[in-house]
């Protein structure tokens, strides 16, 4: 359905433009050559997209992902996971502990009810290859590296500006799918406001050693000033690994010893660890080495606005939520699988995918799902101080559990939800 229009004017047509080549646009465009073939894809990243090497994307940076089974199921549905399988350690348990308190709980996969797996964990520096990589197989147009600076929605489409390699380009679209990220200066020229809650905690994340094999187990300890989570990850030169993710406070208070983020981030490489061993305990082993350590500042935002005409706004655009519960990406992979769907629906009652019916029936079906799991997520920071019983419930069974668990997260987003069981 494309055709590159006029290139002494450099303009370019598509039926559907994803801004932005990280996990929710990547996975985007293979979910739109999964369910509507017949419209053409321009998948636009600002970044360059190198056929081999590391990518310097900020979705495939240094941090791991739990990917839910539902999200496996998706991933198997586009032929990604056998090659995506390899590369991931698989979840057998989820083991949850509170400092402080002896003993634990454990999640398994009888515990599922009629879900097949607890997950997965993934590297996103190997995922966003392999998704990547999947795109060039699909008939979508990339344009890397080429940043959107202009976004204008017609009565008929949307035109954007874009600048490659130094050059001025116009690309036309039906449906521009705004996948930026959560600074989204799309969204921002679009006049689409949206609301933050600064959590004022930091996620601190690392790859590290340990001693032992982990068995497939996920570890998520609660102390007094956070979650901790540790995330089984494949072994890598007979080195059994881990994933870290460790919620901190913003800054330190001097009133308790804790040690804020920038301290354990300048820490050398022998004394976080050893920070690390006394805060966590010897469950998961003898923790020897770390990696590069990274820190992500915690807070939700939310979009006022997902959809208008001709316009929809994914992932970190659209929501960008508290990520110790695992479920961000796993929300966005439900929402571009509708997305797609409800396109394809459209071409069956001759309806371009810009429509905004169409688009409106989308945020519709994604209403429940989203309000569900941000609701859950936003309840996060308060689940480590509160004597609520449900609240407790929630730390019996684990953030990662409840995540990576359909039945129980929403037992408990319904009761948190006051809707009852
Ligand atoms: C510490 C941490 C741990 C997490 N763990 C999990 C987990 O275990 N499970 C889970 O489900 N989720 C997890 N998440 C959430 C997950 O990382 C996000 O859902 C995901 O990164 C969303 O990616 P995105 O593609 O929306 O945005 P981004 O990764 O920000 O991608 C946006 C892309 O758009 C490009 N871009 C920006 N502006 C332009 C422009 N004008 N023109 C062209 N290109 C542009 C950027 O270069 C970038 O590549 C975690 C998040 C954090 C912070």
């Amino acid at each position: 359905m494309t055709h590159d229009a006029g290139k002494a004017q450099q303009a370019l047509e598509t039926d559907i433009a994803i801004i932005g080549g990280g996990m929710a646009g990547a996975s985007l465009a293979l979910l739109l050559d999964k369910y509507c073939p017949q419209f053409s894809v321009t998948l636009v990243e600002q970044r360059p997209l190198p056929q081999s090497g590391p990518l310097q994307l900020p979705s495939f940076d240094a941090r791991a992902t739990a990917l839910s089974a539902g999200a496996i199921d998706i991933f198997k549905s586009l032929d990604v996971w056998p090659v995506l399988q390899t590369h991931c350690a698989m979840i057998e348990r989820v083991h949850v502990s509170d400092r402080g308190h002896a003993g634990g709980a454990q999640l398994g996969e009888r515990d599922l009810g009629d879900a097949q797996s607890l997950g997965a964990v993934v590297e996103n520096a190997v995922l966003g290859p392999v998704l990547l990589e999947a795109v060039r197989n699909t008939g979508a147009r990339l344009l890397a590296p080429a940043t959107v600076t202009n976004l204008e929605i017609g009565a008929r489409g949307a035109e954007l500006l874009l600048q490659v390699s130094g050059a001025a380009t116009t690309l036309r679209a039906q449906l521009v799918v705004v996948a930026d990220g959560a600074e989204s200066s799309l969204r921002k020229q679009l006049g689409i406001d949206q609301r933050y809650v600064d959590y004022q905690q930091q996620a601190l994340v690392t790859t590290v050693e340990i001693d032992r094999s982990h068995d497939g187990v996920a570890y998520e300890r609660f102390t007094a000033r956070g979650p901790m989570a540790l995330l089984p990850l494949p072994a890598r030169d007979g080195a059994q690994r881990m994933a870290l993710v460790w919620t901190r406070p913003d800054r330190e208070s001097s009133a308790d010893e804790a040690v804020g983020v920038e301290r354990l981030l300048a820490l050398p490489e022998r004394d976080f660890c050893k920070a690390l061993q006394d805060e966590f305990g010897w469950r998961a082993g003898r923790i020897l080495r770390c990696g590069e350590r990274h820190h992500y500042p915690l807070g939700l935002s939310l979009s006022d606005e997902q959809v208008r005409s001709h316009v929809v706004l994914m992932g970190n655009a659209a929501h960008f939520l508290h990520p110790v519960a695992g479920q961000g990406f796993n929300l966005t992979l439900r929402d571009c699988e509708t997305l797609a769907q409800v396109v394809a629906r459209g071409v069956a009652s001759n309806c371009a995918p810009g429509e905004l019916h169409l688009l409106m029936d989308y945020a519709e079906s994604r209403q429940r799902d989203q309000a569900l799991t941000i609701g859950f997520s936003d309840r996060v920071p308060g689940l480590f101080s509160s004597a609520n019983p449900w609240l407790q419930v929630a730390r019996q069974f684990g953030l990662l559990g409840l995540a990576l668990a359909p039945p129980l997260r929403s037992a408990f987003a319904r009761q948190a939800a006051g809707l009852g069981l």
